[in-house]
């Protein structure tokens, strides 16, 4: 008796000594997070002082605030509303107050299940995209991340979603341009919602011509198996969240959904930042 009274005090003194440790380790962990925090403002302080920003839309001078647009930019984005067609939402002029499906999705099914984008590409958006994937301009990616997240947040469940993936880049290009701007984006995405991004689930399997100057036939041949899925055991049964920085005829994004869908992906949902056409 004696003996399992003094094991049972023995344990409980284990247990406090645990929880004390643990709360030391807590209290630790976010002096640390807060310390970086600070530093983390202090830096932005100090760099605005010695280099202010400059709108990304227009080039005036910027508040400090962490944005990189000025309010009059941020009006100017056009956040994509209904109506828009209930699989591609691709987005019509004027009023429908039903669900639609437009002709494109009614004469040939696209092997996504649903896309979305958060803005059209007009106004500053093509400008901002263009930095963005071409000249380094990683300063915009929490711009365009909130946008996209805000698409997401609005159409999709993220709980119904297993994991975030990007439209790859053929290898040769990525190498040249030095990073995939969708990859970028798919991961602040997959920060934001808390789920995982496997930027390698898909892979661009052939180069592929730019699809900025093609007709929509030519960018759906463009772009016919140019995707493959490595390794099917990491879609397979999985709900994926597909994101590429712009669509225009879906064409690119079809594709990677075809491939995905083909290696046993559950589902693929597309989200885009920015929508053409
Ligand atoms: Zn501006
Ligand atoms: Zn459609």
């Amino acid at each position: 008796m004696i003996g399992n009274i003094a094991s049972l005090n023995f344990q409980s003194l284990e247990v406090s000594r645990a929880k004390f440790l643990l709360r030391i380790f807590v209290c630790r962990v976010r002096a640390v997070q807060l310390f970086f925090l600070a530093m983390n403002s202090w830096l932005k302080t100090g760099l605005d002082l010695i280099y202010p920003r400059s709108c990304a839309g227009c080039g005036c001078c910027l508040a400090a605030d962490d944005s990189h647009l000025c309010w009059e930019c941020k009006s100017d984005i056009q956040i994509i509303v209904h109506p828009f067609c209930s699989i591609c939402g691709d987005p019509l002029q004027g009023r429908i107050d039903h669900s639609f499906t437009c002709y494109h999705c009614c004469e040939s099914r696209p092997h996504f299940d649903q896309a979305r984008s958060a803005v059209r590409f007009r106004g500053i958006l093509p400008r901002m995209i263009h930095h963005f994937k071409y000249s380094f301009a990683f300063w915009l990616e929490e711009d365009l991340a909130e946008l996209l997240l805000a698409c997401c947040q609005t159409h999709f469940d993220s709980a119904a979603i297993d994991f975030i993936a990007p439209v790859p880049l053929f290898h040769a290009r990525q190498r040249d341009r030095g990073y995939n701007q969708s990859a970028l984006l798919a991961e602040a995405l997959a920060r934001r919602l808390r789920l995982p991004c496997r930027p390698r689930a898909a892979r661009r399997v052939r180069d592929t011509l730019t699809q900025t100057h093609l007709t929509a036939d030519e960018r759906a041949s463009n772009v016919h198996l140019a995707f493959s899925v490595p390794r099917p055991s990491v879609v397979f049964g999985r709900r994926v969240l597909l994101i590429d920085d712009v669509m225009t005829t879906g064409a690119t994004v079809n594709e990677c959904a075809r491939a995905l869908k083909q290696a046993g992906a559950a589902q693929v949902l597309v989200a885009t930042l920015a929508r053409g056409g």
